[in-house]
């Protein structure tokens, strides 16, 4: 049998990693973060030259991508073709390329294997839009954090000024919502609750509260 694993789906910035990360450390289970693969994909495309609108000349891209990821503590490290793309994956803009790339059905199938590769002893925390629903359908739990995206773009507003970046949030909340309606709207495994999941609003909780109450329904699952 399966090691077990437990989903975190949701939109970006409703506090995934964060969670993800909280739920990993606290069980000692392994992480996957899906979207850093998508943007590790939209990023080795600009560095190729890859158009992310081919599918055609995305798919062997995505098939033969060469990536590591390592633990370093608390922190990942992303290593691109040998180098340090750590810094350089959590950009807007790669996201909202990474966001493309993943829109195109047959990039995702060439993804499936290497992240059902994260499945492991002791089980795996994984992070995602579609974990609950289509990479890891038989979880034992599945967790869908969902925020307004006003709350997002705020919490993104003070990530941001915490690292001197000025940003307004208008601009925020206009790129939350477009990277959202493209990942709720396209075709395959969009971005929704899988019927089995727990649905839990953010907004207006802490992340402690959400841990709290993520850490309840997993033991009630496990
Ligand atoms: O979570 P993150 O913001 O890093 O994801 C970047 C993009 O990758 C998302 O906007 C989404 O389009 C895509 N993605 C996906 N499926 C996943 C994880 C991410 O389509 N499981």
């Amino acid at each position: 049998t399966q090691a077990p694993v437990i989903t975190v789906d949701g939109p970006s910035g409703a506090g995934k990693g964060t969670l993800c990360m909280r739920l990993a450390e606290t069980l000692g289970w392994h992480l996957l973060d899906s979207g850093a693969i998508y943007r590790v994909l939209a990023l080795a495309a600009i560095h190729h030259d890859v158009d992310t609108a081919s599918e055609d000349a995305l798919v062997p891209l995505a098939a033969n991508l060469d990536v590591q990821f390592i633990a370093e503590g608390e922190l990942v490290k992303v290593i691109l073709e040998g180098e340090d793309v750590s810094g350089a994956l959590r950009t807007e803009q790669v996201g909202n390329q990474a966001s493309k790339v993943a829109a195109l059905p047959r990039v995702r199938e060439a993804l499936l294997r290497r992240q059902r590769a994260f499945v492991g002893e002791p089980g795996l925390i994984a992070d995602g839009r579609d974990m609950g629903t289509v990479v890891f359908p038989q979880a034992e739990a599945k967790i869908f954090l969902d925020a307004s995206a006003e709350e997002r773009a705020r919490r993104r507003q003070h990530q941001l000024q915490g690292k001197g970046v000025n940003v307004t949030f208008d601009r925020l909340l206009s790129e939350i919502q477009e990277r959202d309606d493209r990942d709720r709207n396209r075709a395959v495994a969009p971005l929704r609750p899988a019927s089995d999941a727990l649905v839990l609003d953010s907004t207006s909780l802490s992340i402690d509260e959400v841990i709290a109450q993520a850490l309840a329904f997993i033991e009630s699952k496990l």
